[in-house]
């Protein structure tokens, strides 16, 4: 099957990875969209290849896809199920991993990282443990789903975390995919967003996305100009 490989000092190329098919607790999954992430760039552009215990490890940690076979033991999904993979795997014992956040586990040397220990979501087929299978509604299309395995929903649970409403004015610095997650989310939440940014075509995106007011900061005054929008108060 096909895959991307990242060989280092910004060299990508589409390669041959073997064939897998799902074991125990497993599921395969067919990608239908995978997510590019800032982190991917740090990886593209290092200076080897994306390898982990000298193997070359294919990236992407924003898959969305289809199961198209299942292990032997897996229970409570289905082959056809639309699925969002969260890219990390952990005991599945400890306190964190128990309550849905493998990501945290504290049995370091179990924690997997798929796109980084294991082969990642930028192929054709992919297989993965069962728990980090999170369904993916009818109503969302895998474009969006791709975009909820990482990105959006880092600045979703952010959100949660400060309980905003429509009681705040929130600055959110910085109008890429998380930032501009932000700024919907927030706007969506009843916030009053100031959308900070230096490039126009971010700070359009941000006024599509909710903003209440957007602020270039490319003068190095951002504070002062929420400072103007806020009565001095200064944002929340
Ligand atoms: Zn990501
Ligand atoms: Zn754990």
């Amino acid at each position: 099957m096909r895959g991307l490989a990242f060989h280092g000092n910004s060299v990508a190329e589409v390669i041959d990875y073997p064939d897998v098919s799902p074991r125990a607790e497993q599921v395969l999954i067919k990608l239908r969209s995978s997510g590019l992430c800032g982190s991917d760039f740090s990886r593209y552009r290092a200076k080897g290849p994306n390898e982990h215990g000298g193997q070359l490890i294919r990236p992407g940690h924003e898959p969305c896809g289809e199961i198209v076979a299942l292990g032997p033991n897996v229970k409570g999904l289905k082959v056809g199920s639309r699925i969002i993979q969260h890219h990390y795997e952990g005991c599945r014992e400890c306190e964190f991993c128990l309550t849905g956040w493998q990501q945290l586990c504290e049995v370091v040397d179990k924690k997997e990282y798929y796109g980084g220990s294991m082969h990642g979501g930028h192929g054709d087929y992919m297989v993965v443990h069962q728990s980090t299978c999170v369904a993916l509604p009818d109503e969302l299309d895998f474009e969006v789903g791709a975009y909820l395995a990482c990105g959006a929903t880092t600045a979703f649970q952010a959100l949660k975390k400060l309980n905003i409403s429509g009681r705040d004015v929130l600055a959110v610095f910085g109008q890429g995919p998380v930032g501009l997650a932000a700024t919907m989310f927030g706007a969506e939440m009843g916030a009053r967003i100031i959308a900070v940014d230096i490039s126009p075509e971010r700070l359009t995106m941000a006024a599509d996305s909710g903003a209440w007011a957007t602020v270039d900061a490319s003068d190095n005054n951002s504070t002062d100009q929420i400072k103007d929008l806020t009565h001095g108060k200064g944002a929340d």
